[in-house]
């Protein structure tokens, strides 16, 4: 079955005290040189509730540690940081990421390209011109790239954020609010922002699900309903289940994504990925139902 391929075995460990001090050391040291050649990419498709096309890929880094084995981003991400290493990490991942999507793209198989950016890059002067040399270098449509941002990032310095939101919008480049539901923003701040995409998090349909007698969903469905007013596509984050995305569907959301349909997968087994899917009648929400 399709969402028996490319299950990433990622690590996350919970490192003692003394441990921890020593793993932040390490990570501060290693990231700044050896690291970044054994940094990976995974791909997790986001797919379209309407016709269950895939619409893109989120992409999801990982270390590959020669001694611990394939490590989640939460063990290394908030060292990185820290010390400021996320924006040479991250300016690599844009360069990787555009160029594997323009490569996708020419073979045929068009994904749009979602990349995280952290806090500290966001406020950061480089962003937007890290951004245009990842699409000049790669020749990747600037709509083809979603910056993913968090509610944090924009609720530090709202007025900042906005005069960054509009000149990204100005240059053609899509943003999402990823984790929508986790933080502590206020709707109306957000919603006045020049933003794509409402990603909400997991969190939201977990919540969902406990309630019972459909209350839940109704908060899910006033969420959508807010987007959809506000020409806001949204994206539930987290699908792992037939009964959740039964449920995302009934609350009106544009997209899905989660295991369900697929785990974050190396960038090779994309291209194949997408084609089962299409071979199979091009419904990935069906496909994935129906092998559930
Ligand atoms: P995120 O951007 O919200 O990414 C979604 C996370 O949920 C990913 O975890 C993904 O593997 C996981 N996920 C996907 N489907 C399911 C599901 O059905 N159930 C559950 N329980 N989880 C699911 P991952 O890859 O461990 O990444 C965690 C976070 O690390 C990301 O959350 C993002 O905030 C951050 N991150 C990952 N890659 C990057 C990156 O390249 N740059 C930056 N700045 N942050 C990154
Ligand atoms: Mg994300
Ligand atoms: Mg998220
Ligand atoms: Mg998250």
């Amino acid at each position: 079955a399709a969402k028996s391929m490319g299950r990433d075995r990622v690590r996350l460990f919970s490192p003692g005290l003394r441990e921890a001090a020593r793993w932040r050391l390490e990570v501060a040291t290693r990231l700044r040189d050896e690291a970044i050649d054994q940094l990976v990419v995974h791909y997790q498709p986001v797919v379209r509730l309407d016709t269950g096309a895939v619409e893109g890929v989120e992409a999801l880094v990982r270390w590959q540690h020669p001694e611990r084995g394939l490590l989640a981003p939460d063990t290394f991400l908030a060292v990185a940081e820290e010390t400021g290493q996320i924006i040479p990490i991250t300016r690599w991942l844009l360069r990787e990421t555009t160029r594997r999507a323009a490569a996708w793209a020419a073979e045929g198989l068009p994904l749009r390209m979602s990349v995280n950016i952290s806090a500290r890059h966001f406020s950061a002067e480089t962003l937007v011109r890290d951004v245009r040399l990842a699409l000049r270098e790669s020749g990747l449509p600037p709509d083809q790239l979603v910056l993913e941002l968090t509610e944090t990032s924009i609720a530090e310095d709202p007025t900042r954020a906005e005069d960054q939101l509009t000149v990204l919008r100005r240059a053609g480049i899509r943003v999402a609010i990823d984790d929508f539901g986790t933080g502590w923003s206020s709707l109306a701040q957000l919603f006045s922002l020049p933003i794509g995409t409402l990603k909400i998090d997991r969190s939201l349909l977990v919540a969902a699900e406990r309630v019972t007698g459909g209350e839940g969903g109704a908060v899910l469905a006033a969420i959508v309903a807010l987007t959809r007013t506000l020409g806001i596509r949204s994206v539930a984050e987290g699908v792992e289940t037939v009964e959740h995305l039964r449920m995302v569907r009934e609350a009106g959301c544009d997209m899905v994504q989660g295991w369900l349909l697929s785990h974050p997968m190396p960038a090779d087994e994309v291209p194949r990925w997408v084609r089962r899917v299409q071979e199979a009648g091009g419904d990935a929400c069906a496909i994935a139902a129906a092998t559930a």
